[in-house]
């Protein structure tokens, strides 16, 4: 498993230093800047090989240009559909594209929802899900429908074994789980890892690095088939999961907890 560096940038966003304790290789998930990120590194005492964007938008990739001015050879990785979108783009990934970070193997999943090329990156039991995957959530459908994001969330990333850990774009945990909680009030799993992250972000700390199995206990948009999370959405049994996601993100676009 590669070591994971949280690195907070702009007012909510996480960019992450994943490195490769073997042989010190070193990437990092969307730098919205680079100034935190290249301090960071330095922190460390790791040279950046690769940016991995999770999606073209501008929270992500701000820093791209000025991180591969400061780092010859930089290689900057994004779905192939967001060439042109993504700013110094190198290469350009599809679903189940395979790259290494020194002896490990990174894979791209393609993860349409939030954005149509919006890609999470797995590698030893880590997973980076940029604005698809929230914790406690997941992104706004901006560019894919509810059926991409219910395939790209359950389907795809619902495919990855529990114990893997995410790490998402966005400090948003405790307003999601407080509509997540809005929605299943019976859940108690919901209820614990809310007192949970309310006690990290009091204290400053970053909520990030759940696992997979956690998320499913408690993200309602993982958890559509729930009778409860129907019920909140005035569906029954019979409704295609997709529609039950469509509108449980359409209840948190005007959730003001
Ligand atoms: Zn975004
Ligand atoms: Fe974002």
């Amino acid at each position: 498993m590669p070591r994971v560096v949280t690195v907070p940038c702009l007012s909510d966003n996480y960019a992450y230093l994943v490195v490769d304790e073997a042989t010190g290789a070193a990437a990092v998930v969307d730098p919205s800047e680079a100034g935190p990120v290249l301090a960071a590194a330095r922190r460390e005492g790791v040279g950046l090989g690769a940016i991995w964007c999770t999606h073209h938008h501008f929270d992500h990739v701000g820093g791209n240009e000025e991180l591969a001015a400061a780092v010859p050879g930089l290689r900057i990785y994004g779905h192939a559909s967001d060439w042109g979108r993504i700013p110094g783009q190198t290469e350009a990934l599809d679903h189940g594209g395979a790259f290494p970070l020194g002896t490990e193997e990174v894979r791209a999943l393609h993860v349409p929802g939030h954005t149509l090329g919006a890609v999470a990156y797995w590698v030893g039991g880590v997973v980076f899900t940029g604005d698809t995957l929230f914790h406690g959530g997941c992104g706004r459908l901006f560019e894919g429908t509810p059926e991409a994001m219910h395939r790209s969330l359950s389907g795809v990333l619902g495919a990855l074994p529990g114990s893997t850990r995410v790490y998402c774009g966005h400090e948003y945990t405790v307003a999601n789980l407080r509509f997540a909680r809005t929605v299943e009030p019976g859940n108690p799993a919901v209820e614990i890892r809310l007192a949970e992250c309310a006690a990290l972000a009091a204290r400053g700390q970053a909520t990030v690095g759940a696992t997979l199995g956690v998320e499913r206990r408690t993200n309602p948009f993982l958890r559509t088939s729930s009778p409860e999370v129907r019920a909140f959405v005035g569906l029954g049994p019979d409704a295609p999961d997709a529609e039950v996601l469509g509108a449980l993100r359409r209840a948190k676009d005007g959730f003001r907890g």
